[in-house]
């Protein structure tokens, strides 16, 4: 083995987890190797997952603003015509920009990029394997997994990458489904519902449980699956798929429903019932790190220490939220505890957003969490339409729902539905982390006509001095 071969820090998966924790590595002085089996860095997040996603519900939702708002605004459209495959290739210039920059990052550092398929072969060792290259190996002083997730494949409707499809597809299809099924009511499917749904196709989601977005406030999901359902979504709750067949050109679905059977066909099945971590022929098992035999997830310890010394884990890997920016925010934690400092995440306060629109966003506990801990609350909430800005931009559906103790004032969490509740959230994560009381929110002077007065009025409305509300 050559000196060039042995460093500070191996990282395996170039995602939100990966790439963060090794800039932050080479920060601290560690020399850092980041491991990657795909030609493009970025993970999941960059290539398949946020980016993309994103991407497309921001060109979906222009195409449906145009086709069915912008004539309330006094703008004229004439014939409005989608070109999918413009649509398509933008997403994935967005991506193709992006994943660039991550390799810009990584060289700036001095991060040492090396793609290729690792595996843990002993103490401390990596091997790599590429296409038509020698295997390499790597020794570390330490080594850090963050090789995430892949989408969950249920028996009887096996992926087959043009029928029955996982969410990667669901990014790419080259013509508008007439009829998309997706079964799982969680964020992926209602994100990607939304985007087909805007563009054309009639979407049908089937869920298992009596609800979509099982996570959210009660009150926030409610609303979400009224708001959704009137966009034209449709919900088959209380539904299991018992099987799914492909034919040439449709796919055949049998439902269960109370006792009873019944179908529905489709173009395309997208299953998005959540997913895995991704540890196969990662070599866990040969080295003797622990995962819950029920989950697959690795087991760590609170600074991300696996069962065996010296490597740790990180992201999706891991319990917890599946979420880039909690991936990211353990790597730099994790990064910091090997270079002797102190990391740490709090997961009290990570936040979560679903790209619907409107949108929904939250940190903390729901009203239901907090009445289970038997805690004395308060609850204050503003609605959207009482908000000028939102008046201006014609949203009328949504509101900001607060939560704070009932004795100290303390907010435990936000729950908001409406316009841009992805960046509100921002101040609402910060006061949690702050130990904010909903009156510190309430005497900040928040900007106007903004979407974020809504949370100021919100904040009033707990000690019942809100100004607008009537
Ligand atoms: C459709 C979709 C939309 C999403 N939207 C959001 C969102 O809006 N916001 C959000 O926060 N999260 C979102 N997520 C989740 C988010 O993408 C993940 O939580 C995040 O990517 C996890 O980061 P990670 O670093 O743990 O792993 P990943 O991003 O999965 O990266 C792991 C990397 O490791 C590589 N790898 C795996 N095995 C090996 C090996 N043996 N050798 C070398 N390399 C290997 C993989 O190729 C991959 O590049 C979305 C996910 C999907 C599928």
């Amino acid at each position: 083995m050559t000196a060039t071969d042995r460093y500070d820090l191996v990282i395996i998966g170039s995602g939100p987890g990966g790439y963060v924790a090794a800039v932050r590595a080479a920060q601290l002085g560690l020399k850092t190797a980041c491991i990657e089996k795909s030609p493009r860095l970025g993970g999941v997040c960059l290539n398949v997952g946020c980016i993309p996603s994103k991407a497309l519900l921001d060109s979906s939702e222009y195409y449906h603003l145009a086709r069915d708002h912008f004539a309330e605004h006094g703008i004229k459209t004439g014939r409005l015509s989608l070109d999918l495959a413009a649509l398509l290739s933008r997403k994935d210039q967005v991506v193709s920009d992006l994943t660039d920059s991550v390799r810009n990052l990584l060289k700036g550092n001095r991060v040492e990029i090396i793609h290729g398929k690792a595996r843990l072969t002993g103490n401390q060792q990596v091997e790599v394997a590429a296409e038509k290259q020698n295997k390499r190996i790597l020794q570390g002083n330490s080594i850090l997994l963050a090789t995430g997730s892949e989408p969950v494949e249920v028996p009887g409707m096996r992926f087959d990458g043009e029928r029955i499809v996982s969410s990667t597809e669901a990014l790419a299809f080259d013509t508008v489904p007439k009829q998309l099924g997706i079964v799982g009511g969680g964020y992926i499917g209602l994100e990607l519902g939304s985007v087909w749904m805007r563009l054309g196709a009639r979407v049908t989601v089937i869920e298992m449980l009596p609800k979509i977005a099982t996570t959210l406030d009660g009150q926030v999901g409610r609303a979400l699956d009224r708001i959704l359902k009137k966009q034209g979504l449709e919900f088959q709750l209380n539904t299991r798929v018992i099987s799914a067949k492909p034919t040439a050109k449709k796919v055949k679905v049998t439902l269960q429903k109370d006792g009873q059977q019944t179908g529905m066909t489709f173009d395309r099945l997208l299953v998005a019932v959540g997913r895995k971590p991704l540890t196969q022929g990662l070599g866990i098992q040969d080295v003797g790190i622990e995962t819950d035999p029920k989950t697959g997830h690795i087991i760590v310890s609170p600074d991300y220490e696996t069962s065996v010394k010296g490597i740790y884990a990180i992201g999706d890997l891991t319990y917890g939220p599946m979420l880039a920016h909690k991936a990211s925010a353990e790597g730099i934690a994790a990064v910091e505890g090997i270079a002797g400092l102190a990391g740490e995440v709090n997961y009290d306060a990570i936040p979560s957003v679903i790209y619907t629109w409107p949108e929904v966003a939250s940190v903390g506990l729901t009203e239901e969490a907090v009445k289970e801990k038997g805690v004395p609350y308060c609850v204050g909430s503003y609605p959207f339409s009482g908000t000028g800005r939102a008046r201006c931009m014609g949203e009328k559906e949504g509101f900001v729902k607060l939560i704070t103790h009932g004795k100290t004032d303390r907010i435990m969490g936000v729950h908001i539905i409406g316009p841009r509740a992805a960046d509100m959230i921002a101040e609402c994560v910060l006061a949690l982390e702050f130990g904010a009381s909903s009156e510190d929110i309430a005497r900040t002077v928040h900007g106007h006509p903004t979407f974020a007065e809504a949370l100021q009025e919100a904040a009033m409305a707990v000690r019942k001095c809100s100004i607008y509300a009537s």
